[in-house]
């Protein structure tokens, strides 16, 4: 117990130092008292006070969205809510979220916490921090070095978790909806929309085969990689029925309708994106599950947005330049955000920084997943230009040409600068800049380039 009462006393001192000298530190801030608490005592996780009822949300994409979604309709409700969402989602940011969530007297100032949590974080978590929900988003191909196949993920998050807790899991994903069959569970899901097809859209689905007797499943609707709607001919297993789903998708009026419980209720459109309508649709899931009635959750939902830190918008000239960052390495993800960004109307020109920086021992993973990524999304006659910026350039570029995208469409630059030798600004044109989250240092002078380009260019 003393390491423990020196573990605390020592992550209390860090981050009331971190604190006051915040603006210095605020790099190290979410994970330096965590980690020195641990390092201190090992078992810090386990003899932390923690807040009586503890939601965990993880799952390979879409957790920060839901979590966020989540917190949001409960604190405006009132409720008083732990979280690591400034923070990190493994083990030392859930550490320093819990340190800095109890008094001195190690009791928790909280009665419920909701924490992000990684997935592979899941065996130095669970077994000290017990959730008693954990909302689950989907598992999908991550980067393939830190991941693995999702496969080995759900083996890793399926070992972790307790028996007694409530799953909240995605219907219409076949691999994460199998966690902890004998737990209790909710599923929620989209249900049958008018635009649904078996046809695969992405060159990833890494859940062609029947989690129970391995044989090929057969998809009725498939709407992004391995969401969707599936059989096995063989053993006759199929997706479950969603107990909260979105049964009908208003885009024009922002609003989708739920069946909860048994009246179908209506909630505000947070996004219009099939992926964060899942996102909605579990958060909806999990707040019913807390008790929050669903004019409640309504109210709060009819104020809020999906958080944008990872979307801007600029105008230099009446020319607009939207900017949003992705995160390379996850195939699905970036295909996400190619699809999104293709659909939206009118004539553009695009960015793209997707590379990691360039340590070469990442180089062969930057290739699979350069191959794995659905650029065939982006040709498209409405997308007049493609710049890629970097020193994998060229891989880009061959692999665009793959996609089959005329080549007087494609330019690439090694270099920040050199993409004003490139970029036509005109009017009526929007300018996107994609960018890998690992570039975001580099944002501010891709900004500023493409700023000058429009400044300097003859409208
Ligand atoms: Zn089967």
């Amino acid at each position: 117990m003393l390491k423990f009462i020196l573990a605390l006393c020592a992550g209390k001192c860090i981050s009331a130092a971190i604190h006051i000298l915040g603006p210095i530190l605020h790099k190290n801030g979410t994970h330096l008292p965590g980690n020195i608490a641990l390092k201190i005592d090992p078992l810090f996780l386990k003899h932390i006070g923690k807040p009586k009822t503890i939601v965990a949300v993880t799952g390979t994409n879409g957790k920060t969205t839901t979590n966020n979604l989540i917190i949001d309709a409960l604190e405006k409700n009132g409720y008083k809510v732990l979280s690591n969402r400034y923070g990190s989602n493994v083990n030392s940011g859930i550490a320093t979220a819990l340190l800095q969530g109890v008094n001195l007297f190690n009791r928790s100032k909280f009665k419920l916490g909701v924490l992000e949590v990684d997935e592979r974080s899941s065996l130095r978590v669970y077994k000290y921090v017990h959730p008693d929900y954990v909302v689950v988003t989907n598992l999908m191909r991550d980067s393939l070095m830190r991941n693995a196949h999702p496969q080995y993920i759900f083996d890793i998050i399926e070992q972790s978790l307790p028996d007694d807790c409530t799953m909240i899991l995605n219907a219409d994903d076949l691999l994460s909806n199998r966690l902890k069959l004998n737990n209790e569970r909710v599923y929620y899901g989209i249900g049958h929309q008018p635009g649904d097809s078996a046809e695969a859209r992405n060159l990833i689905n890494d859940v062609q085969i029947c989690p129970r007797c391995h044989s090929k499943l057969q998809y009725h609707v498939l709407r992004y990689n391995s969401i969707g709607r599936a059989v096995c001919p063989h053993c006759g297993l199929t997706s479950p029925e969603a107990d909260v789903c979105t049964m009908d998708i208003d885009y024009e009026n922002r609003v989708l309708t739920m069946k909860v419980s048994q009246a179908p209720v209506e909630f505000p459109m947070i996004s219009d994106s099939t992926f964060n309508i899942y996102n909605e649709t579990a958060a909806v899931a999990l707040l019913d599950q807390l008790g929050l009635s669903h004019d409640k959750i309504a109210e709060a939902f009819s104020t809020m947005k999906v958080v944008r830190s990872r979307y801007r918008e600029d105008k230099v000239r009446g020319i607009r330049i939207l900017s949003t960052m992705t995160k390379g390495w996850i195939a699905p993800a970036c295909s996400a955000v190619f699809d999104y960004v293709s659909k939206l109307p009118g004539e553009k020109e695009l960015i793209l920084y997707l590379e990691d920086p360039t340590d070469p021992i990442f180089y062969s993973e930057l290739l699979a997943y350069t191959f794995e990524t659905d650029f065939e999304f982006l040709n498209k006659d409405n997308i007049q230009r493609i710049i890629v910026i970097g020193k994998r350039a060229r891989d880009f570029h061959l692999r665009m040409l793959l996609a089959g995208i005329p080549k007087e469409r494609l330019a690439w630059t090694e270099t920040i600068e050199g993409l004003k030798r490139y970029l036509k600004p005109k009017y009526g044109v929007d300018i996107h800049i994609l960018y890998d989250l690992h570039q975001a240092i580099h944002y501010d002078q891709i900004l500023t380039n493409v700023k000058e380009a429009i400044e300097e260019a003859k409208l």
